[in-house]
C-alpha cells in the first residue's frame, strides 16, 4: 500500500527515531508480515549468513508471516555477537538492524517500519499517531503549544507498507458499527481536550459527560448540551468528592487482575515502589493510612507542579483520541481506558515524587508515561483485559470514573 494522502499531527512531523534500539530489546511480539517473510527468503537464497540468521531468528506461521524468536543467551555468533539478552536476533553488534543495514529501510517488515507510529487509513488519508512505548515519541509530549493537525504537509511521505494498518471505512461502514458521526466526535473530543481555560481534570470530566451522552449517537444533542454548559455546572464537577481509598483499590484491583505477565524492568520497578517501598498496594485491604499518605504526597509534591505538567496530559489525551481508540472501542469503554491510564500515570508519578522527595516535573511524568506504555499500553490485548477487570469489579459507571479523576 502506497499512501498518497496524509493527516498528521505536528509532533509526528518533527518526530525522529533516536536509534536507541529499545524497541528491539523487549519481549514484545515482533511480527513479520507474510510479504516481508517472502522477501527475506529471497534474500536468504542468495546469502548463506542471512539464511542462517533467518532460520534461527523467526518462527513461521501458517499465514506466511512469522514471529521473531528472541535470543536467550548473552553471547552468540554472527550478527548477534556481543548483544544483550532477549533482543531481536537481527540487531547486530553495532546496535543496528542487520536487515536494514544490508537491504535498506524499505526491506523492513511493517512492524519495524511503522513503530512507534500507529496508522489508520480513513477517507481523510493515512492518519498517524504515536506509541509512547518509544522514549523519543514520549519526549514529544513536552511540546507546549497546542497540537495542530496537517493535511498533506509539504515534503511529508511514508514508506509503502503491506498490511499493518487500521481502517475506518466510508459512511455506510461507519453506520454499520454505529459510528456515523465518528470524525465529528473525534474533532469535538480533541477540542475539549485543548480547552486550556479549564483544568485538565475538568476537561477529562467534561469528556466523560459528553461520551455518556453520545451513547445514543445524538451529536446534535451533545452540541446543545455543550452550549448550555456554564461555570456553575463546571464548579459542580469540581465539587464531586474524591475518594483516595477507592482510587487505590481501583488501581490495586485492576493491576492484580492483570498480574502474572512478565513486565519490563522499569515497570517492575514502579510496581515494587508502590508495593514494597511505599507499601501502598501491598495489603489486601486499603487502609485510611495508605490513602492519607497518597493524599499527602499529592499535596506536597504533585499539586504545586500542575501548571508545569498539564500540557503533557493534554498532548497524551489528544494522541489517545487521534489513535482511534474511540473508534475501535465503544465510546464509554475508550473513556474508561483513558481514565484508567490517567489514574495510573498520576498515581505512579506521585509515588515517584514521594520516593525521591521532590516535586513532579515534565521529565518525571514523561518517564512514567513511557514506562506504563512499555509495560502495559503497547500490548493492545491488555486493553481488553483491563476493560474486563474494570467491568468485573463494577467500576464502569461515570460517577466512579469522575471520583477517580478528582484528585485525592
Ligand atoms: S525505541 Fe524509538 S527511538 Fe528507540 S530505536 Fe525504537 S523507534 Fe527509534
Amino acid at each position: 500500500m502506497i499512501f498518497k494522502h496524509f493527516l498528521v499531527p505536528d509532533y509526528l512531523l518533527t518526530f525522529q527515531c533516536a536509534m536507541c534500539a529499545e524497541c528491539c530489546k523487549l519481549r514484545w511480539n515482533i511480527y513479520f508480515d507474510p510479504a516481508s517473510v517472502k522477501k527475506y527468503h529471497g534474500f536468504a537464497a542468495a546469502d548463506e549468513d542471512f539464511a542462517a540468521l533467518l532460520k534461527s531468528g523467526i518462527a513461521e506461521k501458517k499465514d506466511g508471516g512469522a514471529f521473531v524468536q528472541f535470543r536467550q543467551g548473552e553471547q552468540s555468533t554472527g550478527a548477534e555477537a556481543g548483544c544483550e539478552k532477549n533482543v531481536c536476533p537481527f540487531l547486530n553488534i553495532e546496535g543496528l538492524c542487520a536487515i536494514q543495514k544490508q537491504y535498506g529501510v524499505e526491506a523492513l517488515s511493517d512492524t519495524c517500519k511503522i513503530f512507534p507510529r500507529e496508522i489508520t487509513l480513513t477517507e481523510r488519508g493515512c492518519e498517524m499517531a504515536l506509541s509512547y512505548a518509544c522514549p523519543a515519541a514520549a519526549a514529544t509530549l513536552k511540546k507546549r503549544e497546542p497540537i495542530q493537525f496537517y493535511q498533506n504537509p509539504a515534503g511529508f511521505n511514508f514508506f509503502p507498507i503491506n498490511m499493518q494498518y487500521g481502517k475506518i471505512g466510508n459512511l455506510m461502514e461507519r453506520q454499520k458499527v454505529g459510528k456515523t458521526n465518528y470524525f465529528e466526535v473525534e474533532e469535538l473530543l480533541i477540542d475539549i481536550m485543548q480547552l486550556r481555560g479549564l483544568d485538565i481534570d475538568i476537561r477529562l470530566i467534561l469528556t466523560g459527560m459528553i461520551v455518556d451522552k453520545l451513547k445514543d449517537g445524538d451529536l446534535d444533542g451533545v452540541r446543545r448540551y455543550l452550549r448550555n454548559i456554564d461555570e456553575s455546572l463546571i464548579s459542580q464537577f469540581q465539587k464531586l468528592s474524591a475518594n483516595p481509598i477507592f482510587m487505590l483499590r481501583f488501581i490495586k484491583d485492576v493491576m492484580d487482575g492483570i498480574a502474572g505477565e512478565e513486565r519490563p524492568g522499569d515497570m517492575q520497578k514502579l510496581l515494587k515502589l508502590a508495593h514494597q517501598q511505599l507499601k501502598l498496594l501491598n495489603e489486601k485491604v486499603i487502609s485510611d493510612k495508605m490513602a492519607k499518605q497518597v493524599a499527602e504526597g499529592y499535596r506536597q509534591y504533585y499539586e504545586p507542579s500542575l501548571n508545569e505538567i498539564n500540557h503533557i496530559y493534554e498532548n497524551y489525551f489528544v494522541n489517545f483520541i487521534f489513535a482511534k481508540l474511540f473508534y475501535t472501542h465503544k465510546y464509554l469503554d475508550a473513556y474508561f481506558l483513558m481514565v484508567f491510564f490517567y489514574t495510573l500515570i498520576r498515581f505512579f508519578t506521585v509515588c515517584t515524587c514521594m520516593a525521591e522527595e521532590r516535586q513532579a516535573d515534565e521529565d518525571m511524568v514523561v518517564a512514567v508515561i513511557h514506562t506504563i506504555a512499555r509495560g502495559i499500553g503497547h500490548n493492545k490485548s491488555f486493553y481488553e483485559d483491563i476493560l474486563k477487570q474494570i467491568k468485573q469489579t463494577n467500576y464502569h459507571r461515570l460517577p466512579y470514573m469522575i471520583s477517580l479523576i478528582n484528585h485525592p
